[in-house]
């Protein structure tokens, strides 16, 4: 059997966004929606590699240094762990738009996934609430599942990470 990747975006997926033109700075500041835990749960015990692809472009700004963004991460991962969660990893782009080859809906961050794990594309999924999630999920050539409201040309769209997660097993079995 392939070995499969679900790439979540992290604001608007996992968190709660912040305010516009404000970064989650602070754990104080990060708020898990209702069953984020459980639904990578369910990823983990179907086999499937869970890695976060984020752009964190206040890094670059200024407004916050990597090593917030890594304690932030670290509770993250304590909090789902608590839950019997599990991320297999978290790639960050802290660059400034347009200075990188990371940045969504660059590819970046999915060719360091690449270099560590072997996956097939086709089984692999991009969750993501912005466009440049979405753009960058194709680019790169795995399904694309957006949260949102809004009219992006995802393969599927739904309201939550709990329901995307619903959406892939389901399709998993086919
Ligand atoms: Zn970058």
């Amino acid at each position: 059997m392939p070995n499969k990747v679900v790439f979540l975006d992290r604001d608007g997926v996992i968190n709660k966004v912040a305010a516009p033109h404000d970064y989650i700075k602070t754990w104080n500041e990060f708020e898990f929606f209702d069953g984020v835990a459980t639904a990578i749960k369910k990823l983990n015990d179907a086999q499937y590699i869970v890695c976060i692809v984020t752009n964190q472009r206040g890094v670059a700004q200024g407004i916050m240094s990597m090593e917030d963004v890594n304690e932030i991460h670290k509770q993250m991962r304590c909090e789902l762990e608590l839950s019997g969660a599990h991320l297999d990893a978290i790639f960050v782009c802290p660059h400034e738009n347009g200075t990188c080859t990371c940045r969504k809906p660059q590819t970046g961050m999915f060719q360091q996934a690449e270099a560590i794990y072997q996956f097939d594309k086709n089984s692999s999924y991009m969750v993501g609430d912005s466009e440049s999630d979405i753009l960058a999920g194709k680019k790169f050539g795995v399904k694309t599942i957006a949260i949102t409201i809004k009219e992006f040309a995802a393969d599927y769209k739904c309201n939550s990470l709990c329901e995307a997660v619903n959406y892939i097993l389901q399709e998993d079995v086919k």
